[in-house]
């Protein structure tokens, strides 16, 4: 796992984002994807915003976190960044190359699979969406119906810990940057001194997931 660390954000990323093969769980995504999300945060006027409302040097506490993992293995905390973006793919079957060898029931770590006649079926309340048993299956029978990335808000460390609320839906990558971008947006028009984002959507988190999710 590594680090960006400008004074005014940190963008962590897992192994598997810095490079795919490092890990067997990662899924593929765009090398450019972490660039255009730390672009987005310049753009957003966030770093100035910061450094006109801390008086005294920024410290690690002020940053704006965002964590990104290649799947929900999450090695790179997204549920405790302010913003965490997860790798992510609902699978999908196409019944006519199937031959119900079983290797992606086999293969799935939540037993979200069950078998019947015409090969898989899905428990997609179980499915972490991780992709495994897509990469699994020797007859390509297995695709993704959904392929983008999570997106969960709002979580911190600290006294008083919060996980992060997820924003419903999987996420195409171009969108991403806006939403950070909007976040940040949010996060600026509400801000008071100390307030933390996962504080924020402790008080207000309806608000934006709901822009989110409309927009
Ligand atoms: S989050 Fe997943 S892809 Fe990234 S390093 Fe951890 S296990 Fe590998
Ligand atoms: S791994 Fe592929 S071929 Fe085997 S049961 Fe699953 S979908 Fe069918
Ligand atoms: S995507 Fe992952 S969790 Fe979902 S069914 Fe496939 S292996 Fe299981």
């Amino acid at each position: 796992m590594s680090a960006q660390s400008p004074s005014s954000h940190e963008i962590a990323v897992c192994r598997g984002v810095e490079a795919q093969t490092n890990c067997r769980f990662a899924m593929p995504m765009e090398p450019s994807l972490v660039a255009g999300i730390a672009s987005a945060v310049g753009e957003s006027g966030w770093p100035d915003f910061l450094r006109a409302h801390v008086v005294g040097p920024i410290l690690h506490h002020h940053a704006f976190r965002i964590a990104v993992a290649a799947c929900p293995n999450g090695c790179s905390r997204p549920h405790v960044a302010d913003v965490g973006i997860i790798r992510a793919c609902i699978p999908a079957l196409d019944p006519e190359p199937c031959t119900s060898c079983r290797l992606c029931q086999k293969t799935c770590p939540d037993g979200a699979i069950v078998m019947d006649t015409n090969g898989p079926i899905f428990d997609y309340s179980q499915c972490m969406r991780c992709g495994l048993c897509v990469a699994r299956c020797p007859e390509r029978a297995l695709d993704c119906s959904q392929s983008g990335f999570r997106v969960v808000l709002g979580g911190k460390l600290g006294r008083h810990p919060r996980l992060a609320t997820e924003v419903v839906g999987i996420h195409p990558a171009e969108c991403l940057p806006a939403m950070v971008a909007q976040c940040l947006d949010f996060y600026m028009q509400q801000y008071r001194k100390g307030l933390r984002f996962g504080t924020l959507m402790e008080e207000q988190g309806e608000t934006l997931i709901e822009a989110l999710e409309n927009s």
